[in-house]
């Protein structure tokens, strides 16, 4: 029998460059107990091999770039078919998975086809501009993700969410979304998963990680270590499977033998 865990990153793995405690026990047990691990994350800043560099470096655990997913490569193959011209507000994993595709995105906003809005750490009032100018002169909207906040030990950052929020108000337009839970991520998850029996998805963002969890027939773990600190804050359509206080007590839900705090009993065999 197969079992996957999907784990997110931000708020389950760590917080920006903190560890989360026992983090790399927990992917390692079950690592050695035959799971597969694969990670999605709707940080669409970082390619796959920076990905693993930083959980190595943060966490102490080496995974593999080919099972990582990020919102970044949802998008890319998403839009692939059909923005060969994209103007991007967003960072190295964006224009890396676009070029990857075989897109290159374009300086110059006026000449795109399509806008697509990532998490920019370099987001400049001007590039804002330029963006909804392009969106007005009838250019596409495509966003990675609309996560509102990025966890930080210092607090809640802005997150993709919020520069999506910005293009969407002015421009008056929605965007179409990639990253968890839409179906661009859900397919590229998928891929990773391949042919499990059991797909379990840790997360720590209900509306994101146990959404897609809800929208692929898999079952979801919510960690109280990232943006939910309480269990009674999640929507009723999302409560997960089981809610445990950190990734240190997946292993012991995913192995079976307990030790958590079961929101219902579990039912992973979807
Ligand atoms: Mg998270």
């Amino acid at each position: 029998m197969t079992t996957v865990v999907v784990c997110d990153l931000d708020g389950v793995l760590y917080l920006h460059d903190r560890p989360v405690p026992r983090a790399r026990q927990a992917l390692e047990s079950l690592e050695a107990a035959g799971v597969r691990l694969v990670f999605a994350t709707n940080n669409s800043t970082k390619t796959p091999e920076r990905v693993v560099s930083d959980l190595h470096r943060r966490v102490g655990f080496r995974a593999d770039p080919a099972m990582v997913a990020t919102a970044a490569m949802a998008t890319a193959a998403f839009v692939a078919p059909s923005a060969p011209r994209p103007y991007v507000l967003g960072a190295d994993g964006l224009v890396v998975s676009l070029r990857r595709e075989g897109i290159d995105a374009v300086a110059t906003a006026a000449m795109a086809d399509t806008v697509i809005v990532g998490l920019d750490p370099n987001l400049t009032y001007r590039r804002l501009a330029d963006a909804v100018l392009a969106i007005g002169a009838g250019a596409a909207f495509v966003a990675t993700g609309t996560d509102p906040t990025y966890p930080t030990p210092e607090g809640l950052y802005p997150g993709t969410g919020a520069i999506v929020a910005a293009v969407g108000v002015a421009t008056g337009v929605d965007p179409v979304v990639c990253g968890k839970p839409h179906p661009p991520m859900i397919a590229l998850v998928r891929r990773l998963v391949g042919d499990a029996d059991v797909v379990w998805v840790v997360g720590d963002r209900p509306e994101t990680d146990l959404a897609m969890a809800r929208a692929a027939g898999w079952a979801g773990i919510l960690v109280l270590t990232g943006v939910t600190a309480d269990a009674s804050e999640v929507p009723a359509d999302l409560r997960p499977e089981v809610v445990v206080p950190s990734i240190a007590e997946v292993p012991a839900v995913v192995l079976g033998g307990g030790a958590a705090d079961p929101a219902s009993p579990p039912s992973p065999h979807r």
